[in-house]
């Protein structure tokens, strides 16, 4: 399932693209101001973020710097006429932005393109020598089915989602957790070192000195 969450202050236009997101089959919430945005994103919880400009507490902008690291996509909802804004946004990372106001069926066209990009649809994914199921949360390798635990899935499928890219251990905390990485801790350590052995990524899911991992496709 897709979780996307809906920042946008215009109480009527978040509950329009919730209830239409919805009937599209993607799981989503709503909040109001930038604070609020920020604790839900804090979860791990989201693949996609339809992030208003102009918010209360913390603006668009702010978040983007806060949500670029994280690696999830983000796609701005910015005013008419606010061309300097949709530059900037993309600029920023974001991979496409939508102007109020908007169709919905426009909304669901570019929602899907970024999701296709990111490879957040439930499409196979085949990577490194594994056969990925998102639909069904199967994994497999020459035909044979990997058993996985939820966590070590999660982690799986965040790799094959972001290949060629270091990912921080921070993020990964976040995104497979929920929450923030204590100083220390091994745990994103462990698991990446368990997921290797299972599924046969000893030479492909390298450690990148200080940051994290990055699961190397390109040879
Ligand atoms: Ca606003």
């Amino acid at each position: 399932m897709i979780n996307i969450l809906i920042v946008e202050d215009e109480i009527s236009i978040a509950k329009l693209m919730k209830m239409s997101l919805k009937r599209a089959g993607y799981e989503c919430d709503c909040v109001y101001d930038g604070e609020e945005a920020a604790d839900r994103i804090g979860t791990g919880k989201y693949d996609l973020i339809l992030l208003d400009v102009m918010l209360p507490k913390i603006s668009g902008f702010e978040l983007m710097e806060y949500i670029r690291p994280m690696g999830i996509p983000v796609i701005f909802i910015t005013a008419k006429n606010a061309v300097a804004d949709r530059v900037k946004g993309l600029r920023m990372g974001a991979e496409d932005y939508i102007v109020k106001p908007f169709e919905i069926i426009e909304l669901l066209a570019r929602v899907d393109v970024v999701l296709r990009r990111y490879r957040l649809s439930d499409d196979i994914i085949d990577i490194c020598g594994l056969h990925i199921d998102p639909q069904a949360m199967r994994v497999q390798r020459d035909g044979k089915e990997i058993p996985l635990t939820k966590k070590e899935y999660d982690l799986l499928l965040l790799f094959a989602r972001n290949p060629d890219t270091a990912l921080y251990r921070e993020t990964i905390y976040e995104r497979v957790w929920g929450g923030e990485l204590e100083y220390g801790s091994k745990a994103v350590d462990l698991l990446v070192q368990r997921l290797r052995k299972k599924v046969g990524w000893n030479q492909v899911l390298k450690a990148v000195n200080k940051v994290g991992y990055r699961l190397e496709v390109r040879q």
